[in-house]
């Protein structure tokens, strides 16, 4: 086995109780490196077309990468995988914080899920030995109470990722929670969890990741720390709330469920841009061995809305969402939701958007008083914020309907709510609007998961890594945008951090780092190719299920249909069509469907998926 890598994978049967131990085939991780990489290879091979989301067929695994708990620089992320119960496609999640290291310490390279257990269990690893436990004390606590609970049992050095009431009541947009606050978010798959009773995978251990060359990774990380530069002193200061203000004020961020505008809707971002959260964060914290520590966590709140302290800072996304999209400018109501969300388990975003989904339907007249059980769903109703995050999280009230996501909100409340739920697929769509963001838009509309930010687009800045393209056009960006997501996928499924890759003038970082780690001799170009494979094995994926990229539309609003009155993206409508077909073209996949080519997928030595889906 390459070095990089524990060699193991642990495959728990909930229904039947029982684990094994598998080994990890050299193969496998060359192919697609890990994270989702490896957990869509897996799911495809050992999972049946069909699948109910939350039934017992579904498989959830929990991933890591060869950078994972590495010394290269930033090498924390873990990833989740599953059918998305949001949109009955391929789902993945990730999360950095220290899970992903500790998962490799206690022996193992991933851990997949099949099975529904009879009564609440977790997983428990220690050192190599894997045994279920008894989760019925747990059932009901939140994420932060679940997470000490399981420490006073098996000491401070256990890594924990959990659920809260939100996954296991199945909200499908609840999320797994580790660190009380670090979150792998998107695609429903906390809900995957509750449907399978798994409270937690809890995780130590001290085995040490085997490295091939010691000395070079060593050089390696003092060289790349040496030239860190980049938008890190910002970082580390606002983390990802540096943003807010600039991004509200170019009509980037979701203004009033992204049908207003920031100058006359929104005017002034202050109230909730990097400065007002600074003033309540008590200290810097970073996952594990990154050297940027972009995340921080929050002194008490102890005003109108009350926290503990620690609670973790919200990020750029969850202040927007719960901010302007929502007309709210109270930032202590954002910090209290987050930490409501964070607790119960909900992913911030999709929280966001079904809030203010539901004040559009209110607004309206959709939905009325009585069916929000006497909340005033008006813009900027704070309180309301607050009180529909918790209600959502624990499914009481209009939280019941609401904890499914807008697309099945929509369709419980029927009367037109559909103009008002902005999803891509049934995934809500996150904090960055292709009208001033172009690049995003053929990632929101043809990536495996829609509506997804992280998962790649043209906007890399790392020289000599894309091709050159017109930005000021919609067309010619294909090529980029396929380079840019394709290196994208690959640097997620090493286990490395976006954002420290962002701090590095070179793409070369992440082969750099992979190459004393495992001992394979790859270059950029070699991770580009594989970050292909693993785009084409997850939209496999989504076409066995019977989802084609073609499926997949944004609404009007966010792509200027008809333009906006006024602001800074006043009178643009995106091309929506020729950024899509020119990507498609450059994947080698179908311009009408976004169906992989056969002859493609054989080049990238995906000739057997290709025959199963009669390609
Ligand atoms: S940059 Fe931030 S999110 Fe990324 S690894 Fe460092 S602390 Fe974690």
């Amino acid at each position: 086995m390459a070095r990089g890598y524990m060699g193991k994978m642990l495959w728990v049967d909930l229904s039947g109780g029982k684990l094994k131990d598998e080994k990890l085939d050299e193969k496998l991780a060359r192919r697609y490196i890990g994270g989702y990489g490896i957990g869509a290879r897996v799911l495809f091979d050992r999972m049946k077309a069909g699948a109910d989301p939350l039934g017992p067929e579904n498989i959830l695994g929990f991933t890591t990468g060869p950078l994972t708990g590495t010394p290269a620089l930033s090498g924390t992320r873990y990833t989740v995988v599953g059918k998305s119960p949001l949109t009955g496609g391929w789902g993945d999640a990730n999360s950095g914080g220290w899970f992903g290291a500790f998962l490799k310490f206690s022996g193992y390279d991933a851990v997949f899920f099949k099975g529904i257990a009879e009564k609440p269990v977790y997983l428990f690893i220690d050192n190599g030995r894997a045994e279920l436990k008894d989760a019925s004390r747990l059932w009901g606590e939140d994420t932060y109470a679940t997470e000490d609970m399981i420490k006073a049992e098996h000491g401070k050095d256990t890594v924990i990722a959990c659920i809260g009431p939100g996954g296991e009541k199945m909200s499908r947009i609840a999320a797994i929670v580790h660190l009380k606050g670090s979150v792998a978010a998107r695609s429903g798959l906390g809900t995957v969890m509750g449907s399978k009773r798994l409270k937690a995978v809890a995780v130590k251990g001290n085995m040490k990741v085997p490295v091939a060359d010691e000395k070079g990774l060593k050089e390696t990380r003092a060289r790349y720390l040496a030239t860190m530069g980049g938008h890190v002193d910002i970082l580390r200061k606002y983390g990802t709330t540096f943003t807010t203000v600039p991004s509200i004020e170019s009509g980037d961020s979701p203004v009033k469920n992204w049908d207003g505008v920031a100058v006359k809707d929104f005017p002034d971002a202050s109230p909730i841009g990097a400065e007002a959260v600074a003033e309540r964060s008590q200290k810097r914290i970073a996952c594990y061995q990154c050297p940027v520590g972009c995340e921080a966590i929050m002194k008490a709140g102890n005003g109108e809305y009350k926290w503990e302290a620690g609670s973790y800072r919200p990020e750029y996304e969850t202040i927007v969402m719960l901010g302007s999209n929502c007309l709210n400018n109270n930032i202590e109501s954002i910090i209290k939701a987050n930490d409501v969300c964070n607790r119960l388990g909900i992913d911030t975003i999709s929280a966001g958007a079904v809030i203010a989904f539901a004040m559009e339907c209110y607004e309206k007249g959709i939905i009325t008083r009585k069916d929000t059980g006497g909340i005033e769903l008006t813009w900027g109703n704070h309180k309301a914020v607050v009180a529909l995050t918790e209600q959502i999280g624990r499914r009481e009230g209009i939280g019941d309907i609401l904890a499914d996501g807008v697309k099945i909100a929509a369709q419980k409340i029927g009367k037109g709510a559909e103009e008002c739920a902005m999803h891509v697929g049934g995934q809500e769509v996150p904090a960055h609007n292709p009208i001033a963001t172009p690049a995003l838009t053929a990632t929101y509309l043809t990536n495996a998961t829609p509506a997804r930010h992280t998962q790649g687009s043209e906007e890399h800045h790392n020289p000599g890594l894309l091709p050159e393209f017109n930005q000021s056009l919609y067309s010619g960006r294909g090529e980029a945008h396929a380079r840019g997501s394709n290196f994208q996928h690959a640097l997620m499924c090493s286990g490395y951090c976006l954002f420290v890759n962002s701090a590095f003038p070179t793409a070369d970082v992440i082969a750099d780092f992979i190459r004393p780690v495992t001992g394979w001799d790859v270059t950029t170009d070699d991770l580009v190719e594989t970050g292909e494979r693993i785009e084409n094995m997850r939209q496999a994926f989504n076409l066995r299920e019977g989802i084609k990229i073609s499926q997949f539309k944004l609404a009007g609003r966010l792509l200027g249909k008809p333009p906006q009155q006024a602001g800074p993206t006043a009178g643009v409508t995106v091309d929506e069509a020729t950024l899509v077909k020119d990507y498609l073209k450059a994947m080698g996949w179908d311009e009408k469907t976004g169906k992989p080519s056969r002859k493609r997928m054989e080049e990238l030595g995906l000739g057997d998926v290709a025959k199963e889906l009669k390609l």
